[in-house]
């Protein structure tokens, strides 16, 4: 990573402390994690900040939470659910984030506890700017994010940062949003009869009496 990004993205970082304790480190750590400065990830986080705020609810350290973000991939700003992931703490590892491919900057974020929602999405004429952006300009010749000069993908941040979350976003009122129960966590595993790997028990096939992977039961997942 160049000095410049590093230099950009430590202090873009500590503008994290405005939306409360430890979100600089937070906000600091998703530039480092999402791995170059551009206008999407940092709208993502801000966005699924106001989606807490509207639901009342803190950062997810557990799996209480669901994100369903409605980027999808292949256009210039797929990097909002990056940011929408570090805000929210619904991660993909966590099985806390879906994508759907509907090509739009929105994310309904889900309560578990309280069976409540909310749906936030990005005022148009905000991505219609992002879009003109001279960022999202030189990425159409084919300029890779991380290549293009901080002084062009800097301001297009602080421009964001300055700005309210009314003037971003449309956030929508609570909602009722109940999820299906969840099927109970595995805490166990078997070893593949075949390749010998640990697979959790509850992903684990039966072939001829003996417990295999799916790749190796020939079943398909
Ligand atoms: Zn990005
Ligand atoms: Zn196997």
């Amino acid at each position: 990573m160049k000095t410049e990004q590093r230099t950009a993205m430590r202090e873009l970082g500590a503008i994290g402390s405005t939306f409360g304790p430890l979100w600089d480190t937070y906000f600091e750590s998703a530039f480092y994690i999402h791995g170059h400065l551009c206008g999407g990830m940092p709208l993502g986080f801000r966005a699924g900040l106001a989606a807490l705020k509207a639901l009342g609810a803190e950062r997810e350290l557990d799996m209480a939470k669901l994100v369903f973000v409605e980027t999808g991939t292949g256009h210039a700003a797929g990097c909002f659910a990056d940011g929408v992931q570090m805000a929210t703490g619904c991660t993909f590892g966590k099985g806390l984030m879906e994508r759907t491919q509907y090509g739009k900057w929105a994310l309904t974020l889900v309560d578990r506890a309280t069976g409540k929602a909310v749906r936030v999405s990005v005022r148009p004429e905000v991505m219609q700017a992002s879009f003109a952006s001279p960022f999202v300009q030189q990425r159409k010749q084919g300029t890779a994010p991380s290549a293009i000069p901080v002084e062009v993908s800097r301001p297009l941040v602080e421009k964001q940062l300055a700005r309210p979350n009314e003037d971003l976003f449309v956030i929508s009122p609570v909602f009722d949003y109940p999820l299906p129960a969840k099927g109970k966590a595995s805490f166990n595993l078997v070893l593949c009869s075949v390749c010998s790997e640990a697979v959790a028990e509850n992903k684990a096939r039966v072939r001829d009496g003996e417990a295999v992977c799916i790749p190796c039961s020939g079943y398909g997942g």
